[in-house]
């Protein structure tokens, strides 16, 4: 169990509650596991990409990063095994009909109704879409199941264009597409996803210590966001679970509250896509070493992360329901995400105590202040307390209050989400103040 949740319902309703996440065409009835980022969800979601982009990209000199297309050439998906191998076991079930994946119980029979199963065969899971207007097999294309192929496909022009030097990495956020047979836990196994990828190339056979320090990175980078470290774990594939390319895998799981989930893979995939296109004909994606003299193919170690199972574990770890006082000293209930202020979606809230001119004023100037360097928010409507409540549920890390006494002594309070301390400080130390805790270097 995860610490702080024992389902997924509370968090759920806060999601649609507040904005985060609503059922995907909702007012249809929604559709299967589809799911849409309201406005709070969808800052977070850019916050968690750009955490991701900064450690691996801005950060580094040995890291470049790549936007591609979605849709590629399908020969792509032929040379790298997906069309023959891309697919999960399905059984259907003789008496309801159901389909389910095949790994997901043990038994032959039915799990809903306990009829006979027919045998099981292989179900590609890549979406086959058409392009053109003549729906023909010509003109059949592929979503991408994952944004790797077009990391390799392009390593050489990358490579040069970039003058990258072994070891490199190429990284990339985007949309992939998996056509699965089950779905489930909100927001963890949907058809539609987004991917943080990092291919990492090696000298070939030089890849163990690179896959050890990717994992190590990557669990760091985790703990770094607020995910405690007792909710982490390594789990090492057994050979029997090893993707088509991988010659190792292992997974960093989170304790969600269904259980241990896999939020990012890192695996060994040798030469194996370079060279697979490389076979299939397509020009020429070797390395010159100038060391040897020779071309060579690169190993490569492959760092694969959701976007939406990184928002998941944030959240499933931030969402709290904590005793404190009221304003009038008596004990009540708040619910509280304590996400990291870098991640949260709105970093500060402006409240002016009341709604008077002067203090009004001073509010959106402070505001103003901030507006450019980060997502801010003003709101002056109900009771103090309630706008802090409304806040904690939002995950807000701070709010600045302007009230009478600011408007002689030029200081604001600044109430901190986490530990509820209020702290005068004057106007102009305010973005100081902000910057100290928001800053992207803070833990590194
Ligand atoms: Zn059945």
């Amino acid at each position: 169990m995860s610490i702080n949740l024992d389902s997924l319902d509370k968090l759920v309703s806060l999601a649609k509650r507040r904005g985060y996440v609503f059922p995907s065409s909702e007012i249809y009835g929604g559709f299967a596991s589809t799911w849409d980022y309201g406005p709070l969800g969808a800052e977070l979601i850019r916050n968690i990409k750009e955490a991701w982009w900064r450690d691996i990209v801005v950060a580094r000199d040995d890291v470049v990063g790549l936007n591609a297309s979605i849709l590629m050439a399908p020969k792509v998906w032929e040379a790298s095994g997906h069309v023959e191998h891309f697919s999960d076991p399905l059984v259907e079930c003789k008496e309801c009909r159901r389909r389910f994946r095949d790994d997901d119980f043990a038994g032959n029979t039915c799990p809903k109704c306990n009829g006979d199963l027919g045998d099981i065969r292989q179900f590609n899971t890549m979406f086959k879409t058409f392009v053109g207007p003549v729906e023909q097999q010509a003109a059949t294309a592929y979503l991408r199941p994952e944004t790797a192929q077009s990391i390799f496909v392009n390593f050489r022009n990358v490579q040069q264009s970039a003058r990258m030097k072994l070891p490199f990495g190429i990284a990339q956020t985007g949309k992939a597409f998996r056509n699965e047979i089950t779905t489930g836990n909100f927001l963890f196994r949907t058809r539609e996803f987004e991917q943080m990828e990092l291919e990492y190339f090696v000298p070939p056979h030089e890849d163990e210590a690179s896959f050890e320090f990717w994992i190590t990175r990557r669990k760091a980078w985790y703990e770094k966001y607020g995910i405690d470290a007792q909710n982490l774990r390594v789990r090492k594939h057994a050979t029997e679970e090893l993707a088509h390319y991988s010659l190792g895998t292992s997974d960093i799981e989170y304790r969600f509250p269904f259980g241990w989930s896999e939020i990012e893979g890192i695996a060994r995939r040798g030469s194996y896509d370079l060279q697979q296109h490389i076979d299939a004909g397509a020009k020429d994606l070797t390395y010159f070493d100038n060391d040897s003299g020779q071309h060579i193919v690169p190993w490569v170690v492959e760092p694969s992360a959701g976007v939406d199972r990184a928002a998941l574990s944030f959240l499933c770890e931030a969402y709290r329901e904590e005793k404190v006082p009221n304003s009038k000293g008596k004990e009540e209930i708040r619910t509280v995400l304590r996400l990291d202020p870098r991640l949260a979606p709105i970093k500060v809230a402006y409240f002016p105590l009341v709604k008077k001119p002067p203090l009004q004023e001073l509010a959106h100037k402070l505001q103003d202040q901030a507006r450019f360097t980060w997502n801010t928010f003003y709101d002056e409507t109900g009771a103090i307390g309630r706008r802090y409540r409304r806040q904690d549920e939002a995950g807000t890390p701070f709010c600045v209050t302007v009230d009478y006494e600011s408007l002689d002594d030029n200081a604001v309070t600044i109430r901190d989400r986490d530990n509820l301390k209020q702290e005068r400080i004057p106007v102009t130390d305010v973005i100081a103040y902000l910057n100290s805790r928001l800053h992207w270097s803070k833990g590194q």
